[in-house]
């Protein structure tokens, strides 16, 4: 590609010297026609893996039926695709977006109107965690934990506090007569891929019940079964307020979620929010063939199977090189925590044919497909180790 073509686009983003022009299952091929395995997954969007035949098939019969509609009107799909996520949650109810982002908006704005239109009390602060990643416009980066999404961005939207995470009395310290929810990512994936204790998510569900405060899952890395789980809240024994989604909800067809609780209702009552494009047939198409797969695959235990498989071997082939310092996650949500920045390690092993990303500075992140075989792990692995070799 003419490198020149690229100054037309506001350079928001440092790209990689590769041109991705195909992809099928766990592979992709550039311009050259040279394969990659990959391990990135569009940043855990294609949980299915590249082109899935089923949701390439709905989305197709879907383009000769009709493409757009406005929420005016009834949405066919909107209903079966809320209906299957509730069924398969302990959700009630969902409204449709197109981002992780604008989910994320969705659920401040529905726990404010809860807490001030349906209660009747004047609460609008959101706790929050250090180093969480929630999007990138002004609401939900003032929600993220971490300043480099916020430089040059000021002012910030009011009502935000940050606590740290996994310290249940650092959130207690932050809860005020004003607190109306705590937004939490269960695994902070773009911080650097840590974990949320058991108890701690635990004593954070009880602390919303005992403050009134909605507890609100940020699912959109997590959720379509990237942990093993559908959703990554099942695995702490919760009952959320809302979660919202993105990124596999639609298996690279862009589609958001918050899915809420019935007493939310009300606070999401007609004319109160709308989104043009939200759960319109195309993106919904794609959401009810990818959750279909997604069950009738099993896919959420061949995700808890092959973590625990990439996990360990990991473990046992990667943690001897000196430049690894530790490896963890859940399901196929792994990092590689390394002793330097990421950077240039990414950029080798993109060269040797592998795809993966950085999660803050020093993680390597890997998460690839959730149809990914034992012998694709062990091909990354290899080559992950090939790398890591030289430093
Ligand atoms: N929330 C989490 C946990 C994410 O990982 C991301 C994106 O990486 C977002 C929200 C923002 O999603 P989007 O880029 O679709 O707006």
């Amino acid at each position: 590609m003419d490198v020149e073509d690229g100054e037309s686009l506001f350079p928001t983003y440092s790209k990689y010297p590769v041109t991705l022009l195909k992809g099928k299952g766990s592979l992709v091929w550039d311009d050259q026609g040279k394969e990659y395995l990959d391990c990135m997954s569009g940043i855990a969007v294609c949980n299915l893996g590249h082109v899935p035949i089923k949701v390439k098939q709905r989305i197709q019969e879907q383009l000769e039926q009709l493409w757009h509609v406005s929420n005016l009107f009834h949405i066919p799909h909107q209903q079966k695709l809320a209906k299957m996520l509730a069924n398969n949650s302990c959700m009630d109810q969902v409204f449709f977006c197109n981002s992780g982002a604008e989910a994320n908006e969705a659920a401040i704005k529905c726990a404010r109107r809860y807490q001030q239109r349906v209660l009747g009390n004047l609460r609008y602060e959101i706790i929050t965690f250090e180093k969480s990643f929630h999007g990138r416009t002004i609401a939900t980066l003032t929600a993220t934990g971490q300043d480099k999404v916020k430089d040059g961005f000021f002012p910030y939207s009011a009502g935000f506090t940050y606590a740290p995470y996994n310290d249940i009395e650092g959130v207690k310290n932050k809860i005020t007569k004003r607190t109306a929810a705590i937004l939490v990512e269960l695994v902070q994936a773009e911080g650097g891929v840590y974990t949320a204790d058991l108890q701690f998510v635990k004593e954070l569900s009880a602390l919303c019940h005992e403050h009134d405060l909605l507890l609100m899952i940020d699912e959109v890395q997590t959720g379509m079964g990237r942990t093993g789980k559908l959703f990554a809240y099942e695995h702490y024994g919760i009952d959320p307020d809302i979660v919202t989604l993105a990124k596999g909800l639609g298996s690279g067809f862009p589609i958001g979620a918050m899915m809420g609780k019935m007493k939310l209702r009300e606070a999401f009552s007609a004319g109160t929010h709308a989104s043009t494009f939200g759960g319109a047939p195309l993106a919904t198409a794609a959401g009810i063939a990818t959750l279909e797969t997604i069950l009738e695959d099993g896919l959420c235990s061949r995700a808890e199977k092959m973590g625990d498989y990439a996990l360990q071997k990991m473990l046992d082939q990667l943690l001897n090189y000196d430049i690894v310092q530790a490896v963890r996650g859940i399901g196929l949500l792994l990092g590689i925590e390394c002793r330097s920045p990421v950077a240039p390690i990414i950029n080798e092993l993109i060269q040797h044919g592998l795809l993966v990303l950085a999660a803050g500075t020093n993680v390597i992140r890997f998460i690839p497909n959730l149809y990914i075989t034992e012998e694709e792990i062990d091909r990354a692995v290899e080559i992950l180790a090939s790398v890591f070799e030289r430093y």
